[in-house]
């Protein structure tokens, strides 16, 4: 079993006061807005951390906000990315920041710590879940909660509510606003896990393993019911063992899986190795397509929004382990030919 498992907990005090936190890492920021209330004329101007955070503000915060993301595209790594001056200026000009939580931006502790001894208000969109109780997050066996909760509809909705909360009590004047888009946003939130449900369950039982850079995607499993494998863990900055990929090769192997996928945000080299492992044992394993994992897409297209985002990786994962119908519900008469034609991998062949 990978060391990286990750399993259910009830979570405990120690995440009372926020965004969750393990003994060894810093203490989280202070979730909540202080008491001081928006006084501005015009739209608040919000700076959020990425582009997935982005398009929660918008959505909840309708014309009220003017949003922009200090990691604003889908190649930016936000386990990595460390905040130049400019951004650090940026935060520090913003009427609010909204930060996604759980350490999922490494790098901005420091920085968001700061903001707060100065006065501006911060916000963690994922402060309601972790104090919850029982808690619906994922933790690793080593006590950090998996900080990828936007690909459980279920658990996002909960964040777009916590926002409009924390976002009336800024802004009491928008309070109604904010309420009615929760609203409308958790609709939206349940009619894409509906829609990615029925995706999903085109794809054969025993196909359903999802193999990707790094462990991003338990919360999707569970949502989508899938099995999920990652080389890396839930940061990118953990270190892959060679003995981790040897694990993810066999399986791959054992199992004939047909496809894995890279990562928008992450480097490809840890994907290349299994398929150069699978090719050295003659499994011909391709790459079953481009997913957003910690970024939503580029400002734009369809997949600017999480939603389209979501999507865009569940119809990729279907196609690629071989959907025995096509997204739009149609059965697949030939799934090699259909999966070709879309981009998508074929089931696997192995070699004699
Ligand atoms: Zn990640």
């Amino acid at each position: 079993m990978p060391n990286f498992r990750l399993r259910c907990l009830l979570m405990t005090a120690v995440f009372g006061a926020g965004c969750g936190d393990s003994s060894d890492t810093p203490p989280p920021v202070t979730p909540t807005v202080d008491v001081e209330q928006y006084s501005g004329s015009g739209p608040i101007h919000v700076v959020c951390t990425t582009n997935i955070i982005k398009d929660l503000v918008r959505q909840i915060g309708g014309d009220r906000v003017a949003v922009t993301a200090i990691m604003d595209g889908p190649g930016v790594d936000p386990h990595s990315y460390t905040p130049s001056p400019q951004d650090t200026n940026a935060l520090t000009a913003a009427d609010l920041v909204v930060y996604s939580g759980l350490h999922l931006e490494g790098h901005f502790d420091g920085p968001l710590e700061s903001l707060k001894h100065r006065g501006i208000p911060v916000i963690c969109v994922t402060g309601g879940l972790s104090n919850e109780q029982p808690s619906r997050l994922l933790q690793t066996e080593d006590g950090i909660a998996d900080p990828h909760v936007w690909f459980d509809p279920e658990l996002w909705l909960s964040c777009g509510e916590h926002l409009a909360a924390e976002l009336s009590q800024f802004d009491p004047d928008g309070k109604e606003q904010y309420s009615t888009s929760a609203v409308a946003f958790t609709e939206l939130m349940r009619t894409t896990l509906t829609q990615g449900v029925e995706i999903m369950a085109t794809v054969p039982e025993e196909r359903r393993v999802l193999v990707t850079a790094h462990d991003a995607f338990e919360y999707f499993a569970r949502a989508f019911n899938f099995r999920v494998e990652a080389v890396q863990g839930i940061s990118t900055e953990s270190k892959p063992g060679l003995r981790r990929v040897d694990e993810l090769v066999k399986l791959l192997v054992d199992n004939r899986i047909a496809a894995v996928f890279t990562e928008q945000s992450v480097s490809d080299r840890n994907i290349a190795a299994l398929v150069a492992g699978c090719e050295a044992q003659k499994h011909n394993l391709k790459i079953g397509g481009r997913l957003f994992s910690d970024t939503a897409g580029a400002e734009g297209t369809e997949e600017e929004t999480l939603a389209g985002a979501l999507l865009h990786n569940i119809r990729q994962i279907a196609t690629a382990l071989g959907a025995t119908e096509s997204a739009a519900g149609e059965p697949v008469q030939n799934s090699n030919a259909t999966s070709q034609q879309s981009g998508g991998a074929t089931e696997a062949k192995d070699s004699q």
